[in-house]
């Protein structure tokens, strides 16, 4: 039941290849997936996570001991940047484990420049071969932006204005591409 209703939460996620051939680490031989590697990795934890058959790989002692001493850069095979909510666990979704994905978290998954920075380091240090963009249905942070851009809005406190600041521009560009969209049905194409 529970893996169900997860399964009807991640709503949106785009995965961006960055290669077309296998991914060397810097400093290793080490061959990691190519990117049609890793989206199909991705996309078959994901089913097995959906029906209920995951088999929780690189969870056991043997893969903590190995995280202990070896650079994550020979494994971590996608950087994902999604929300900052617990109805979004990355790992399970993903059916993966530890050094598997290089993982950024922050409200609305957008990009500010420490976010990008950490993005740059997935990419360019951890070498992972995709980038995903993995958004969430009940996005409180998008549904807020949404109202606020609406004109519904109310006062948020101390730091999270701008935290979610970066969120206005794709509430702007999803009430723009869908103009049969009204009130809250403009939400899931923001997210
Ligand atoms: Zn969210």
């Amino acid at each position: 039941m529970m893996k169900k209703t997860l399964k009807s939460i991640v709503v949106a996620s785009c995965f961006l290849a960055l290669t077309s051939g296998p991914v060397f680490a810097s400093g290793s031989k080490a061959a990691k997936p190519s990117p049609d590697e890793a989206i199909a990795m991705l996309k078959a934890g994901n089913d097995r996570f959906v029906s209920g058959k995951a088999t929780h790989p690189h969870t056991d002692a043997a893969r903590l001991a190995l995280a202990g001493k070896e650079n994550q850069g020979d494994h971590a095979y996608a950087t994902v940047i999604t929300c900052s909510d617990s109805r979004v666990p990355v790992e399970l979704l993903f059916d993966a484990g530890v050094m598997d994905l290089f993982v950024i978290r922050v409200a609305g998954n957008v990009l500010d420049v420490d976010e990008v920075g950490s993005v740059e380091y997935g990419l360019a240090h951890v070498n992972t071969p995709v980038f995903v963009v993995l958004g969430h249905t009940q996005c409180g942070a998008v549904t807020a932006v949404t109202k606020a851009v609406q004109g519904h809005g109310h006062q948020l406190e101390r730091n999270i204005p701008p935290l979610v600041d970066n969120i206005i521009p794709a509430v702007k560009k999803a009430i723009a591409y869908n103009p049969s969209a009204h009130g809250d049905d403009i939400i899931p194409y923001a997210i």
